[in-house]
């Protein structure tokens, strides 16, 4: 008996060996990238007082350490999020999975709850959830996201939506119309008036008080008021093709929503670093990185003069499950490998600058995100 179990034992374990151990599931994926459009960084002094005013909480999706990493060679050795004071880490896992989908990071990032995959601010048992942007909203805050993906994506729909699914896109677009978020620019215009059950929902923001806009040059003329802008189809295009658009509709956001006395909580997302990490594209995804790094840098300067605002710029999850093999850092040349295309389960970085920043040091579950956002901003507020 003892040795029948030996032999099975040892049968199984040199299947392992042949079929498991030497044979990769995936295919090696390593590329080399010289990054050709280096950019100064700027650079900002920590800020000295206490109250927060505002917070603009930037999402890198699919944004993990090693994305920050090969971005950081990329240009030469800088970037503007290494002016954030305070570093954490978050874990990612959601409730029925250990590798999570930005539904369920977003939920629990918005509203403080671990849901399970695919879910968009609902409970486990599908209830809706209470978002930041909510809190923010009910407590005379004025509210923003801007994303370069289109609106009804997980992301965006954890602040603004309530669903099971989030494939369930058009049931999401249709719920931007209640959610309350003075300023909203992304894409997916078609989910908006080109729907199955004819609604168009664009006419329908306009009667709730919304200037309607679908392009940026329309965009970029509002001066106050609250804003719906859908720029295009689909997604927004890569960065290389979208050129500074993420920055100046995340400025021009600032620039509207500051002018609320009570301040402001704003989302921006760098959405389409997780498309590069999906189809394992090294030269886009550094692009998109960069992109978004230089969004960040702009709205530190911001932050430095204003004094009042928190800023932290995170991840959702790590997108590719992506190494930094060889590199230099005077040409700006990456070597990465992929090893999934999808997300991975690795700890995602929290980073935090201006006041209350110091909150976000440490190690923590993600849900810890929404609750950090909410002392600093209503702690001096009742
Ligand atoms: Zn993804």
């Amino acid at each position: 008996m003892k040795n029948l179990s030996v032999f099975i034992l040892t049968f199984f374990l040199s299947l392992n060996l042949v079929f498991g151990q030497y044979e990769p599931t995936v295919p090696l994926k390593t590329s080399t990238y010289t990054f050709d459009q280096p950019y100064e960084i700027v650079k900002v002094k920590p800020v000295k007082g206490k109250r927060v005013r505002n917070v603009i909480l930037m999402i890198g999706d699919g944004m993990g350490l090693v994305q920050v990493s090969a971005a950081w060679v990329a240009n030469h050795g800088k970037l503007n999020i290494d002016n954030c004071t305070t570093t954490g880490l978050s874990r990612t896992y959601c409730a029925n999975k250990l590798i999570t989908d930005s539904g369920a990071a977003g939920t629990a990032m918005a509203t403080g709850h671990k849901t399970n995959y695919h879910c968009i601010a609902v409970d486990t048992l599908g209830n809706p959830l209470t978002s930041l942007t909510d809190l923010a909203h009910n407590r005379g805050l004025k509210t923003g996201i801007v994303v370069t993906c289109n609106l009804p994506d997980a992301t965006p729909a954890v602040f603004c939506a309530n669903n099971v699914d989030r494939d369930q896109e058009e049931a999401i677009a249709a719920d931007y119309l209640s959610c309350n978020v003075d300023y909203i620019f992304g894409a997916g215009r078609e989910r908006f008036n080109q729907r199955s059950d004819n609604r168009d929902l664009l006419s329908e923001m306009k009667e709730k008080g919304y200037q309607v806009c679908t392009s940026w040059e329309e965009t970029a003329k509002i001066t106050g008021g609250k804003v719906f802008s859908v720029v295009s189809e689909g997604q927004l295009p890569l960065a290389r093709e979208r050129g500074d658009l993420f920055a100046k509709a995340s400025l021009h956001a600032i620039d509207l929503l500051n002018q609320n006395k009570k301040g402001f909580f704003l989302m921006l997302e760098g959405s389409r670093i997780d498309d590069c990490g999906h189809s394992n594209n090294l030269p886009e995804l550094i692009n998109e990185v960069a992109d978004f790094d230089k969004t960040v840098g702009e709205v530190m300067k911001w932050a430095e003069k204003d004094g009042e605002t928190l800023v932290i710029v995170l991840a959702d999850h790590e997108t590719g499950g992506l190494t930094l093999l060889d590199g230099n850092l005077k040409t700006g040349t990456v070597t990465g490998n992929y090893s999934t295309d999808g997300h991975s389960g690795i700890l995602v970085p929290v980073y935090a600058y201006g006041p209350g920043a110091a909150e976000f040091a440490g190690i923590y579950e993600n849900t810890e995100i929404k609750k950090k956002i909410e002392q600093a901003l209503f702690r001096q507020k009742h």
